[in-house]
C-alpha cells in the first residue's frame, strides 16, 4: 500500500487522459442531457455532480484506504454534523454529545431536542460517556476537541457503544484523515469540517461524512437531497486541488505545532498549555495511540492573564493574523472567549499554526507575548 503523501496526491482522480487536465474542471449542470430511460448516475443537479464524486471518492481513499466506504460532501461542516445526526434520530431516540465540542453543537441540540430526542452530554476527556450509553442511539465524539484539545479513546468508547447497541460517529475536523482515521477505530461515521486543515487555505467552507455502512450512507444522501443543502460545484473542485498538498501541510503545521507548544511551554505568563503532540499533555498518551504519523493537529491552546493581556498579544504579532476557524496555511489567533460560546477563560487563545517558517513563527509569538508585558507595565 502506498504511503499518505503519494495517495493524497492522485486521490480522487481519473487516469490520466490525454490532453485533458489531471483534476477535471467542474461540472456546472442543474439537470443533465437524459435520452431515454434515466439510469445514469447524473440526472439531477441537487442529487449528484461528478465534481462532488471526484472529491467523495479522494475523501474515502483518504479515509479508508482500499476500503469501499462512502462518502457524501456538504456544504459545511455543520451540513455534515447535521446531516448524521438528523437522519439518524428520530423522536424518542437518545444521543449522547460531548458538551466542550464545536460551538455550534448547543444549537444541533436545541433543535434535537424540539423534535423529541433526548441529549445527554459529557465532557470529550474522563470517559463519562461510558455512563450514558445505556438505550442510547448515538454517541459523538469530537476528538481531538475544538478549542479544549480534548482527546477520547475511540476504540474504547465504540466497543462499549456498539455493545449498547448505539452508533458512534466521530468529528474528525481537527486531525484530518491523514490524523487519524476514525472507522478503523471503531466508529460508524466519520464526519468533518473540511473548511479547517483538510482544505487548508481559508477559502471554502465545506463538510463531508464517510461511512463504511451502505444503507447509513444511503440514508445520509437521502438526507443531503431531502434538506437540499449541497456544495456548489467550484468549491468542491477548489477543495479537491487542495487535497494533493494535504500531506505537506499538515506534516509541517503539525512539526510546527509542537515546536511552538514547547517554545510555550518555558513561558511564566501562559498557562493551561495545551497540545496532544506535547509530551505530558493531559491527551497525549491516547492521541499517541490512535492518532497517525506523529500528526496532532495544528492547534495550540493556551491561557494568558485576562483579556486585555490576550488583546494585546494578538495585536502584537506581525505573522499571526486575529481570525477565527484554524487549520490554514497562514497562522491565526483568536480569544475564543470572544464568541461566548466556548466555556473557556477570557485569556484563552485558540493559535492555529499555518506553514510558516517554524523559527519566525516562533519568534514572533515569543516576541508579541514580550510586548503585550511591556504594555502592561508601561
Ligand atoms: C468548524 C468546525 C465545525 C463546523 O464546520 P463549518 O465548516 O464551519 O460548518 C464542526 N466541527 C468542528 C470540530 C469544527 O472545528
Amino acid at each position: 500500500m502506498t504511503g499518505d503523501g503519494t495517495r493524497a496526491v492522485r486521490a480522487g482522480l481519473p487516469e490520466p487522459v490525454p490532453y485533458e487536465p489531471s483534476l477535471p474542471g467542474p461540472v456546472f449542470a442543474a439537470h443533465y442531457h437524459l435520452p431515454g430511460d434515466p439510469v445514469g448516475p447524473y440526472t439531477y443537479g441537487r442529487d449528484e455532480n461528478p465534481t462532488w464524486t471526484g472529491l467523495e471518492r479522494a475523501i474515502g481513499e483518504l479515509e479508508a484506504p482500499g476500503e469501499e466506504v462512502t462518502t457524501v460532501a456538504f456544504p459545511s461542516g455543520m451540513g455534515a454534523v447535521s446531516a448524521v445526526l438528523l437522519s439518524q434520530v428520530r423522536s424518542g431516540d437518545a444521543v449522547v454529545l460531548p458538551d466542550d465540542g464545536y460551538q455550534a453543537l448547543p444549537l444541533v441540540r436545541e433543535r434535537l431536542e424540539a423534535y423529541g430526542v433526548e441529549v445527554r452530554t459529557a465532557p470529550t476527556a474522563g470517559d463519562a460517556q461510558l455512563a450514558l450509553l445505556d438505550g442510547a442511539k448515538l454517541l459523538w465524539l469530537e476528538t481531538p476537541s475544538n478549542p479544549g484539545l480534548e482527546v477520547c479513546d475511540i476504540r474504547r468508547l465504540a466497543d462499549a457503544a456498539h455493545a449498547a447497541g448505539a452508533l458512534v460517529a466521530v468529528d474528525n475536523t481537527l486531525a484530518t484523515p491523514l490524523g487519524q482515521r476514525p472507522l478503523d477505530l471503531g466508529a460508524d461515521f466519520s464526519v468533518a469540517s473540511g473548511t479547517k486543515a483538510l482544505t487548508g487555505h481559508g477559502d471554502v467552507l465545506l463538510g463531508y461524512v464517510t461511512c463504511r455502512d451502505p444503507e447509513r450512507a444511503a440514508e445520509v444522501r437521502r438526507w443531503r437531497k431531502t434538506a437540499g443543502a449541497i456544495l456548489g460545484p467550484m468549491e468542491a473542485w477548489l477543495a479537491h486541488r487542495s487535497l494533493a498538498t494535504l500531506q505537506l501541510r499538515v506534516d509541517r503545521q503539525a512539526a510546527t505545532a509542537l515546536a511552538l507548544a514547547e517554545a510555550l511551554r518555558g513561558r511564566p505568563e501562559v498557562t493551561g498549555l495545551r497540545h496532544p503532540g506535547l509530551p505530558g499533555d493531559p491527551s497525549h498518551a491516547v492521541a499517541v495511540r490512535q492518532m497517525r504519523g506523529g500528526r496532532f493537529g495544528c492547534v495550540v491552546s493556551f491561557v494568558l492573564a485576562d483579556r486585555a493581556r490576550a488583546e494585546r498579544f494578538l495585536a502584537a504579532l506581525s505573522l499571526v493574523d486575529d481570525a477565527t476557524s484554524f487549520g490554514g496555511v497562514r497562522s491565526t489567533a483568536e480569544r475564543r472567549g470572544r464568541w461566548g460560546g466556548d466555556a473557556v477563560p477570557e485569556g484563552f487563545i485558540r493559535f492555529s499554526v499555518g506553514a510558516e517558517d517554524p523559527e519566525d513563527l516562533v519568534a514572533d509569538v515569543l516576541r508579541a507575548l514580550d510586548a503585550s508585558a511591556e504594555a502592561a507595565t508601561g
